[in-house]
């Protein structure tokens, strides 16, 4: 069925066309004029509505890359539905290279925000305001924190009806099941009814192939699902399916010092009592202290600092039932994306 016009932010699209639209956002200190850019692919045909953004943490990017890939897959003649992209909300951020705005506030501990607060509420009360409350569905794409670096995987929680169908079509090889943090946008579009998934993959500040490979196919799987847009290649019809898991947690630094990995050890399938590190004296006085896996289970995150203090965080493990299924399935991306 042929789609409606489409209102947002005083600007009527006509379907079948895309529209960038420029949200005015806080100036920068020295009084430069700020606009969030937004694009909208309004669809010819109805359908649902979906957000896609990146950078809500200004040092994430492998989501700006991912969105651009996507754009280059969106055909607006045949697409079913609305796709708006926000390809970085955190402009403030992303300009001074961090996760926070200048007011060191944490964008995605903001929402649902308020017109008249803090620089981060005001951008999370126009973000929701002016896209989430139009969508049905949202995607927010991170990295793993500065320092961090994460297997591709999907955060959700699955009490918000319509997730778990929505973040299984994502196809992503790990999904996992975890709590709405307050302020966060998932939690606030939650409160809509809005199901969001979280996507991790990669590492601040830098591009990670690998992870941007899973990201843009796991959005067009999306959008497949949906019945927004089909495509047909073998990738998106792939029979390896997302392992879930609820039980995960970081292993901590036992002592203070340099950490040694073992080699390849993020994405590795470990064992229970496996080093996963050592950790040395930088002056080489005292002996080393092997840091041990307390459980079997996947690296999921891996802290990449070369010094830590004791009590850091420094090995993500999830156990899963079917650890061999998480395997196989990262080994088929690494695959893909080495042909
Ligand atoms: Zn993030």
């Amino acid at each position: 069925m042929t789609n409606k016009p489409f209102v947002i932010a005083g600007n009527e699209i006509e379907p079948g066309t895309k529209r960038t639209i420029l949200f005015p956002a806080p100036n920068i200190n020295t009084q430069v004029k700020i606009d969030i850019p937004a694009h909208v692919f309004h669809g010819k045909y109805k359908g649902p509505k979906i957000f896609i953004i990146g950078a809500i943490h200004g040092d994430e990017l492998n989501g700006v890359e991912i969105i651009r890939r996507v754009h280059e897959k969106i055909s607006v003649k045949r697409l079913h539905g609305t796709i708006i992209t926000v390809p970085v909300v955190n402009i403030h951020g992303v300009i001074m290279q961090t996760r926070y705005l200048t007011d060191r506030r944490d964008l995605n501990r903001s929402f649902p925000g308020a017109k008249k607060g803090t620089l981060a509420s005001r951008l999370a009360f126009g973000l929701m305001t002016q896209i989430v409350k139009h969508c049905d569905y949202g995607i927010d794409l991170h990295t793993g924190a500065n320092g961090r670096i994460n297997i591709p995987q999907l955060r959700v929680d699955f009490s918000v009806a319509g997730t778990k169908e929505f973040a299984k079509s994502f196809k992503a090889p790990v999904i996992l099941a975890s709590k709405q943090r307050d302020g966060s946008l998932r939690a606030a579009a939650a409160r809509l009814g809005i199901p969001v998934l979280v996507y991790e993959g990669g590492e601040a500040l830098r591009f990670n192939e690998l992870c941007i490979c899973a990201g843009t196919d796991g959005v067009l799987n999306v959008l497949n699902h949906l019945k927004m847009q089909k495509f047909s290649d073998k990738k998106f019809n792939r029979t390896s399916k997302s392992v879930i898991t609820d039980t995960s947690r970081w292993v901590r630094a036992p002592a203070s010092g340099i950490v040694q990995p073992m080699k390849g050890v993020i994405a590795s399938h470990v064992q229970k009592g496996e080093v996963l590190a050592n950790i040395h004296d930088p002056y080489l006085i005292n002996p080393s202290t092997a840091l041990i896996a307390p459980f079997e289970g996947v690296v999921i995150g891996q802290a990449l600092k070369a010094m830590a203090t004791e009590g850091d965080a420094l090995f993500h493990i999830a156990s899963f039932k079917n650890i061999k299924g998480v395997r196989a399935y990262i080994d088929e991306l690494w695959d893909e994306i080495s042909d």
